[in-house]
């Protein structure tokens, strides 16, 4: 179950002494949104928009606050414009019963695993690797880069808890649910990846679901090809803004006889671009709209790192945000 510290909620403010206080929910909380506004004896304004991630932090719509709460994600070290309080969200479920379930299989792959999760699942995963090591493995968890707060935490766009400790592993144990994380990981390692779902107990190997992705990708690539007009998308969102690699890709894209624009926006969506006509779009933002989305779209909508694939045969690389 999804744990909200409201305790440590209420201190944090004690200290800021706040008058008005603006509140932010990803879609998975906005239901605890009241239930949290009723309870605090302050002037409370809730961020009715869309929220992704830490990256996408409503500081400047609700800079008429004292502080901001942003919750349910571990804080990217931005520059905001008034105190940003991040409230993460762990959920309690104990890891270990999935990994006694699953032990013969994990002792087939290898002795050395790499291991890692989201920031739900964070507070659990020394019970997890504790585990692991008294079963006889050897247990790896990786440190990230600045955008990452704790180690063994990957995000849809940096997997760097992961790369930064490849060399040492057999393979790689994620631990959570969805897909797009562990494929994130074994495209950027290259090595085996297993996802455990700790509500479940499944243990799956992503191999099928890698060369499902792929072969979807170079699809989408190969349609891109043929486009005379592209679309480079940026996002307002602070800690998606990738404006520089915008910049380069457009450069690229001209030496290729292409034709380019810059496109700012804060929401990206197929609605909010139909009417530019282009060919094919750029994604300068989120990783996962891309990979995700392209279904919903009608052109081709390529990530950052896909754009080299129109003129070089290599490998294909996962798009990642490395800075913060
Ligand atoms: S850029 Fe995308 S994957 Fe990265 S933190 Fe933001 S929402 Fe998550």
């Amino acid at each position: 179950m999804l744990q909200i510290d409201k305790e440590k909620l209420l201190e944090e403010l004690r200290k800021l002494n706040p008058k008005k206080v603006g509140l932010q929910f990803p879609e998975g909380l906005k239901s605890k949104a009241i239930e949290i506004a009723d309870m605090l004896d302050y002037e409370v304004f809730i961020y009715g928009g869309n929220t992704y991630g830490a990256c996408d932090v409503a500081d400047e719509e609700l800079s008429f606050c004292d502080c901001l709460i942003h919750f349910g994600h571990a804080e990217i070290p931005l520059k905001f414009k008034i105190p940003v309080i991040f409230m993460e969200v762990f959920d309690d479920i104990d890891l270990v019963p999935s990994l006694k379930k699953n032990l013969d299989h994990l002792e087939k792959k290898g002795k050395n695993i790499g291991l890692a999760t989201t920031v739900q699942h964070i507070p659990q995963l020394k019970n997890a690797e504790s585990f692991l090591k008294s079963s006889g493995f050897n247990v790896y968890i990786g440190k990230g880069t600045e955008r990452i707060k704790y180690d063994g935490q990957v995000l849809g766009c940096n997997f760097s808890v992961c790369t930064n400790i490849e060399d040492k592993v057999d393979y790689f144990l994620y631990i959570g649910t969805g897909y797009f994380h562990p494929l994130g990981i074994t495209l950027n390692t290259g090595k085996e990846v297993f996802l455990i779902d700790p509500y479940t107990k499944k243990i799956e190997n992503l191999e099928h679901e890698k060369t499902k992705l792929l072969k979807k990708r170079y699809a989408v690539i190969e349609k891109a090809k043929d486009a005379e007009k592209f679309g480079l998308i940026v996002s307002t969102r602070k800690g998606q803004y990738r404006m520089k690699e915008a910049l380069y890709i457009k450069k690229e894209l001209k030496n290729l006889g292409k034709k380019a624009y810059i496109f700012l926006t804060r929401e990206i969506s197929p609605e909010e671009l139909r009417g530019f006509n282009m060919d094919a779009y750029v994604i300068c933002a989120c990783p996962r709209i891309a990979i995700d989305d392209q279904s919903r779209y009608e052109k081709p909508i390529l990530t950052v790192s896909e754009v080299s694939l129109i003129s070089q045969t290599k490998e294909y690389e996962f798009d990642v945000i490395g800075g913060i």
